[in-house]
């Protein structure tokens, strides 16, 4: 069987290298031919919107997937008639616009941060006077890691943030002083079976995720997040992977977006979990049943950006597992991770306390 995966970054790569245990092949299409997955797969190169590509891929693929989200639905839906698309791209259509995601949330009745839309400078003001300040508007399409955001802490950067962004569709939402970031990670089978990881602390900086710890230890959200997870892989009639986030505000979950995709925060599910996010969305979209997602030990995960480490430093560490996804170094660029598994959370603390201020420098992380 051969999965086509629209997208050949580090997440494509992974999901090959956890396919290829199975008996699976891949076929990749992305718009660079440089890129992580087409190391180590075939690789069909042109634009996103290319039909005759698309349609390439389809005929020889079994079923297709996709590993970032900003692709054209309709583009997919037109060239990969006959083909199974999975996920749904319903629930891709839904993750590309944060507006339609914030309405989903809504309408399931999970609990999100206040929203309006705006599409223009008047309803910007309106927005403000409604939802207050600081608030955050951003572009409803194509952002990623921060990107198309910007915060307005009073009335006055109203001109600002629409003369920097008012060109495209927008969203304004409350800015939530949030106690912490987390996400959760499921895989739901075409059998309906489900398979839901434990809960992920997420660390960002700038906008991009720097530190992830797992299974982090809080029942109650955990459960909390297990519910909205469960509503979304329902309503969607979904098959893969699909991750929500949260802001964790007054010890309560606000649903902040969902990503219909294996996620960077669970990268370490390859070594700290009976199987790997990777392998239970190969598993799903292949029709193979789900393999058991409950955690090893005490995981860690640490995003390495803009520069890489030399690895032999840290693999003469014991227990460091290193990814480096062979990608050009550029400022802001996930470039690889690596993880840590520990038998106790405490012992997890006291590693990542030890590993990162030797990373810092790379990570630029606040201490
Ligand atoms: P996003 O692209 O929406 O995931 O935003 C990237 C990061 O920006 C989030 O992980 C948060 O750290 C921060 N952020 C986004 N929206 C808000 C908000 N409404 N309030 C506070 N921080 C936010």
């Amino acid at each position: 069987m051969t999965i086509g995966i629209v997208g050949a970054g580090q997440l494509g790569q992974m999901l090959a290298l956890a396919g290829y245990p199975l008996g699976l092949d891949f076929l990749f299409f992305d718009h660079s031919a440089e890129t992580p997955a087409g190391r180590i797969a075939p690789l069909l190169a042109g634009e996103f919107h290319d039909h005759t590509l698309l349609a390439e891929l389809a005929r020889r693929s079994d079923v297709i997937s996709f590993d970032w989200e900003n692709i054209s639905v309709e583009a997919l839906r037109s060239a990969a008639r006959g083909t199974r698309i999975a996920p749904p791209l319903k629930a891709l259509g839904v993750a590309q616009d944060r507006l339609a995601e914030k309405r989903c949330f809504q309408r399931l009745g999970i609990p999100t941060t206040r929203f309006a839309a705006v599409d223009s400078r008047a309803q910007l003001a309106r927005a403000l006077k409604r939802i207050g300040v600081p608030g955050v508007l951003k572009t409803r399409r194509f952002g990623y890691d921060g990107k198309g955001q910007y915060v307005l802490r009073s009335y006055t950067d109203l001109d600002a943030a629409w003369d920097l962004l008012g060109s495209a569709p927008l969203l304004y939402e409350e800015f939530v002083p949030f106690e912490y970031e987390v996400s959760i990670i499921g895989a739901r089978a075409r059998s309906g079976a489900t398979a839901v990881y434990p809960l992920n602390r997420n660390y960002h900086v700038d906008g991009i995720l720097r530190l992830t710890l797992a299974p982090w230890s809080a029942p109650r959200l955990a459960r909390a997040a297990q519910r909205s997870l469960n509503k979304l892989l329902e309503d969607f009639n979904y098959v893969g992977v699909l991750t929500v986030e949260f802001f964790v505000h007054r010890g309560r979950l606000l649903a902040n977006e969902m990503a219909p995709r294996v996620h960077n925060s669970g990268h370490w599910t390859i070594e700290g979990a009976v199987t790997s996010q990777f392998e239970n969305h190969v598993r799903a979209i292949a029709g193979l049943p789900l393999g058991d997602s409950s955690p090893r030990g005490h995981s860690a995960m640490i995003n390495l950006i803009g520069t890489m480490p030399d690895a032999r430093r840290f693999l003469a560490e014991a227990g460091v597992h290193w990814h480096d996804y062979g990608k050009e170094p550029r400022h802001g660029r996930k470039l690889g991770h690596c993880t840590i598994n520990e038998s106790t959370a405490a012992r997890r603390t006291l590693r990542v306390k030890q590993l990162l201020p030797q990373l810092y420098p790379l990570l630029a992380l606040r201490p």
